[in-house]
């Protein structure tokens, strides 16, 4: 068995890289380790921890260039891509939470409003979990885990992290950064590996895992975390709709499908996948769509100009041209693009839009990673909300319209973690806007506050300032009579003030009884 992992570049299939396998016994080792460090860590103020996350923000922001080659290299990705999606939303991760991170950590009164609970003050706590198990995927390679890492270690847990295999060499450069702004090393580790090191993670028992990636190996880390109880938050594939309706603006829509669809080469959870488009509008709405994709200048990331890298690996064209084939053997017309580019390399792919797509074929029901964009005619805006909905996921979607405010109603109807009307895809960016998915699409959030409280359990601390007072639930069954016990609902529920103040004598004696027990 291999103990190192070779990184390649995806647009040469070459190694630039290689990296330990973390084993079964090391996982085991750094787990331990991760505990000693979280116990300090726990005890330190979100203050401090905030201050080491502000330092990891100047560090990332120094050497952005360094990381954006890097990110682009192991992903094939354009690097304005690294620069504008990875870096700028991880820098904006650092800065949001550790602006509003505090504030959502804050203790939280509860106000009691049963008359039995007279005098007690009841404080609701965030406490870190323990360990926190990241498993990540390859296609945005620091984006994703550090969108876990970043308010996990904030809340002040520690962090085990499994990369991609694909991606280890962007996740050690990321954990080397939070290392050099003050993260103690065992509080954060990198754990490099494929499938079976993810699972060796869950089978180290972290307290809580987070997993983004595909639905299938989603399906399995939930049921191998359900077995020791652990919980996890699952952020799972797409098949995102873009409903275009007759009164939207055709030239923004079709550049907001482009690159909703194209950008990381169609390799994002949330890539507009189903174009849904009203029927008046439709056929000009693919001539936009066919002009537009027919100009994107595909080639290797890191070459100036390059608009469309290739995809992770080979194995994934042969994916993409399984779901195209199927879809044109059942009617499919391919408008533009659909071939493999060889001269270029083998993992490159035109962008290809594709037409009169049949709902039950692969490239209609599946998740396509990659640059295929299939798209449909609905008859109006009721057929659109059912063409779209009519999915096993529910990730996010956008409606394009001239009617904004239609276009808000209808999109409350449509099935997702978050619906943009007239953009598509950017909210992840948007670090605030909680992310994430229904139906196949995953458990639980990422971002925001709703994201930070995913990292945390509630401890609530209860004090009773009325001490002195015997509580009327207390035995003495047998001296007091059931009336007096009664006088303390009805000081509560009676209908009227009057009844309510004629209960208060008897609920009084009930408490300054001193022969109960
Ligand atoms: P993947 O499921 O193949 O791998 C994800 C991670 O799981 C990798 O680190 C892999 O090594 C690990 N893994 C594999 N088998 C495992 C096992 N048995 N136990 C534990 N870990 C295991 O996904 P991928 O190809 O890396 O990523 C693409 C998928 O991720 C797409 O479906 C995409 O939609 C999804 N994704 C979702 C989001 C989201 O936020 N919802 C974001 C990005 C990607």
């Amino acid at each position: 068995m291999s103990t190192t992992l070779p990184s390649l570049d995806p647009a040469t299939g070459l190694a630039f890289a290689t990296t330990a396998i973390a084993s079964p016994d090391d996982i085991r080792r750094l787990m331990a380790a991760a505990r000693e460090a979280h116990t300090a860590w726990a005890l330190t103020s979100v203050v401090e921890r905030r201050a080491v996350l502000r330092r990891f923000q100047h560090l990332l922001f120094s050497e952005r260039q360094a990381m954006a080659e890097l990110i682009s290299r192991e992903t094939g990705k354009p690097l304005a891509e690294a620069l504008l999606t990875d870096i700028a939303v991880t820098l904006d991760l650092a800065r949001y939470y550790t602006a509003e991170g505090p504030a959502f950590l804050r203790p939280e009164r509860i106000r009691l409003g049963n008359i039995a609970f007279l005098g007690r003050r009841a404080y609701l706590h965030w406490e870190p979990l323990g360990v926190i198990g990241v498993i990540a995927p390859w296609n945005y390679p620091l984006l994703l885990p550090f969108g876990d890492v970043l308010p996990a270690l904030l809340a002040g847990n520690a962090v085990l992290l499994k990369p991609s295999e694909f991606a280890a060499r962007v996740a050690l450069a990321g954990v080397d950064l939070l290392h050099r702004a003050g993260v103690p090393a065992a509080l954060c580790q990198v754990v490099a590996g494929d499938g079976a090191t993810g699972a060796a993670l869950i089978e180290a028992c972290p307290d809580k895992i987070f997993f983004t990636g595909s639905v299938r190996t989603g399906t399995r880390v939930a049921q191998q975390a359900a077995a020791r109880l652990i919980p996890v938050n699952l952020e799972l594939g797409g098949s995102d709709p873009f409903i275009v309706l007759a009164d939207a603006d055709l030239e923004r829509a079709a550049s907001g499908a482009t690159w909703a669809r194209f950008s990381n080469s169609g390799q994002t959870c949330v890539a507009a996948k189903r174009v849904i488009v009203e029927h008046g509008v439709h056929d000009q709405f693919i001539d936009l769509l066919v002009e537009k994709a027919g100009r994107l200048q595909l080639g290797p990331g890191l070459v100036p100009g390059s608009e469309v890298g290739p995809v992770i690996r080979a194995s994934q064209v042969v994916e993409l041209e399984r779901q195209l084939a199927d879809a044109v053997a059942r009617g499919a017309k391919v408008r533009c693009g659909g071939r493999r580019r060889p001269e270029l390399g083998e993992t490159f792919f035109e962008p290809t839009v594709v037409t009169d797509v049949p709902p039950d074929s692969a490239l209609w029901r599946e998740e396509v990673f990659g640059p295929i964009l299939p798209v449909m005619p609905a008859r109006d805006a009721e057929d659109a909300l059912r063409l779209a909905n009519d999915s096993a996921f529910a990730l996010s979607g956008s409606i394009w319209t001239g009617d904004r405010a239609r276009g808000v109603t209808l999109a409350r109807r449509l099935a997702g973690g978050v619906i943009q009307v007239n953009d598509a895809t950017s909210h992840v960016g948007a670090v605030e806007i909680p992310h994430g998915g229904d139906k196949a699409s995953g458990l639980g959030r990422t971002h925001g506050a709703l994201g930070l409280r995913e990292m945390v359990r509630s401890k609530v601390v209860v004090s009773d300032w009325l001490d002195r007072v015997r509580k009327p639930w207390w035995f003495g069954y047998a001296t007091d009579s059931l009336p007096a016990r009664d006088a303390f609902l009805q000081l509560t529920f009676g209908p009227t003030w009057w009844s309510r103040l004629r209960a208060m004598p008897r609920a009084l004696r009930l408490l300054f009884n001193r022969r109960a027990v």
